[in-house]
């Protein structure tokens, strides 16, 4: 899309929170008081009534590891599986183990949605990638590093594939709005908005680096009628405290979660602190159901 001209645009007073002007001005297609129904298939929808949790490892490490995690959400009714082939690190160097697994990831994605009919949520980093992972990813996650990359953003928005944009952990409100308003633009409407945590002077733990506004779910809410999900993981980085980050998410009217799982943590590649086992996954699914339950939410 071209640039689009505006009568009456203002930048006199510009704010780190949200104006009336911004509404009216900068972000009329995602403050619309339009209802969102996110569909992504006869079975999944983002809506005011279910809570789809998206779970599955960090990264598509291995085949196995994909299968694994793949057959334990199926046998917990669950519906959408995570996993990233393409993956942006903070820090360039690579191990072994510390690899993306790319074309060959993809496939392995593939693979494991054929056989299990789950959906698949993977990352987008760059679009000479995006052909191929259109072909599997039945959600594009644009991770919080990628937030303002404004031309990923729009070729991105140009599949038609439902979207998962992630916060960056230093962005406000405003600016996250803004790089939704860049998507819609386009004419892709499937949106869903993601908080993953902040930065914040002190986190309580030497190895979490970021903090989950869970305020941000009730202030989006406020602001739009797309979906509003939370990926306490990621804000938190220690899985002892993801479970209740996800139920405070749950109580704060988010429309899904993004929680990382994983056979046995410890092995892997990245932050190994924060996927919960298989049993600690059990158990915070039992309680997401009751907690949902009272919110009259249900979880797919
Ligand atoms: C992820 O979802 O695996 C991820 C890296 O998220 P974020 O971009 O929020 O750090
Ligand atoms: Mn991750």
């Amino acid at each position: 899309m071209s640039k689009i001209f505006v009568k009456n645009l203002s930048n006199k007073e510009p704010t780190k929170d949200i104006t009336q002007d911004d509404i009216k001005y900068k972000i009329p297609l995602v403050t619309s008081s339009k209802k969102r129904i996110i569909k992504i298939n006869s079975k999944i929808s983002f809506s005011e009534k279910h809570i789809p949790i998206i779970a599955g490892p960090n990264g598509v490490e291995s085949r196995e590891l994909i299968f694994k995690v793949g057959k334990f959400l199926k046998k917990n009714g669950l519906k959408i599986l995570r996993g990233h082939a393409f993956k942006p690190l903070t820090f360039p160097y690579r191990s072994k183990q510390y690899l993306e697994t790319q074309f060959e990831g993809m496939d392995w994605l593939d693979e494991v949605k054929r056989h299990l009919k789950l959906a698949i949520v993977t990352e987008v980093t760059e679009i000479k990638f995006l052909d191929r992972i259109c072909l599997t990813a039945d959600i594009l996650q644009i991770g919080s590093r990628n937030m303002q990359n404004l031309e990923l953003l729009k070729e991105v928005a140009k599949t038609y594939k439902p979207i998962i944009l992630k916060r960056h952990f230093g962005a406000s409100l405003r600016d996250l709005l803004g790089a939704a308003e860049h998507i819609l633009l386009e004419g892709n409407d499937k949106l869903i908005l993601c908080e993953r945590g902040i930065t914040a002077p002190h986190t309580h733990r030497a190895t979490s680096r970021f903090i989950l506004d869970v305020q941000a779910i009730s202030a989006l809410k406020e602001l739009v009628k797309f979906p509003v999900i939370s990926d306490p993981s990621h804000a938190s980085f220690w899985a002892p405290y993801v479970p209740g980050l996800a139920y405070a998410s749950i109580a704060a009217n988010c429309d899904g979660l993004i929680i990382e799982t994983h056979p046995n943590p410890s092995k892997s590649a990245v932050d190994p602190l924060q996927p919960l086992n298989f049993n600690q996954f059990k158990k915070f699914l039992d309680t997401s159901k009751k907690i949902s339950k009272i919110f009259n939410k249900k979880i797919i």
